[in-house]
């Protein structure tokens, strides 16, 4: 039985929109692989995520480790500051039906990026309502149909963000790290909603770890996969669709010469969901991982079925 791999590709900004997805769907069309994009398609206020650099332990490590102005380019680093917010969905959304045309899935990761990410705790029910339904919106007007699957951004989701995507009808989630699918559990709250998390370490969060370029980050993804368990890969379209697209492409071809399966995350939704009364349900809680600022949110120990 060969491994499996489902590759969840963050699409947080304009550039990631316009310039990385372009790439990236070259790159996954040359080695005949499917994907599911997840796209911010409100506005986009990258400049603001600067100002983590006060608030969260890691933030101002993590961009000098990563280079981040070489990967984002200044401007991105100044929209929502100085320079107005474009609004993604508005300025690049010729690019979202050409996702869907390739047979890759094509899913939300939020409206206003920044604001969840940074501010989710925060916002009310009727305020996280809006953050969904405004990328909805804009989604809708863009594929003729509405969005299946909500990736949050940052990894950041709460009890409040779970209940707006069961009103509004989303199909499963990707906002955790974790190691197999299951219901999340908030205290003595159990979302209804399935959980694929993420389940290996993304490229941004180990380059420059004790020396770790993309050939190590490659040999250890491809030593995680196993074929009993599927593994979720996050990409992001700024960096495997922008720097690292060659190092990206070199990848896939290594899991092809492997074998390696690779599947859409709705499709594994989609049969997990025939028999939900199997899928186990875990803790989840806010926790720091290597290599990335602030805390986010994982899976805990499993707890057997609903
Ligand atoms: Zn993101």
């Amino acid at each position: 039985m060969a491994a499996r791999l489902g590759l969840k590709v963050d699409v947080d900004t304009l550039q990631g929109l316009r310039d990385g997805v372009p790439a990236l769907l070259e790159v996954l069309e040359a080695q005949e692989v499917k994907a599911s994009f997840f796209l911010a398609l409100g506005p986009d206020n990258s400049g603001r995520a600067i100002f983590r650099v006060f608030r969260q332990a890691g933030f101002l490590e993590k961009m000098w480790r990563t280079r981040a102005p070489a990967l984002y380019g200044f401007k991105t680093m100044c929209y929502g500051t100085f320079w107005p917010a474009p609004l993604i969905g508005a300025a690049a959304g010729e690019v979202v039906p050409r996702i869907a045309a390739a047979g890759h899935e094509v899913g939300l990761h939020g409206y206003d990026h920044v604001r969840w990410h940074d501010h989710l705790a925060s916002l009310g029910l009727e305020e996280v309502a809006k953050e969904v339904g405004q990328a909805q919106e804009v989604f809708t007007s863009l594929l003729g149909r509405r969005a299946y699957a909500f990736a949050a951004p940052g990894w950041q989701c709460s009890p409040r963000s779970r209940a707006v995507l069961a009103a509004q009808g989303f199909l499963y989630a990707s906002d955790t790290r974790g190691y197999t699918p299951y219901f999340p559990r908030f205290g003595d709250q159990v979302s209804l909603i399935l959980e694929i998390p993420t389940t290996l370490p993304t490229l941004d969060e180990l380059l420059g770890f004790s020396g770790c370029g993309p050939e190590e980050f490659t040999e250890l993804i491809l030593g995680r996969l196993e074929a009993e368990r599927p593994q979720v890969l996050t990409l992001h379209a700024e960096v495997e669709g922008g720097p690292f697209r060659h190092e990206f492409s070199r990848f896939l071809r290594r899991c092809r010469e492997l074998g390696v399966e690779f599947f859409r995350l709705e499709d594994w939704a989609r049969d997990l969901l025939k028999r939900p009364l199997e899928v186990p349900v875990a803790q989840v809680s806010a926790q720091r991982l290597v290599g990335r600022a602030g805390r986010v949110f994982v899976q805990g120990p499993l707890e057997g079925p609903l």
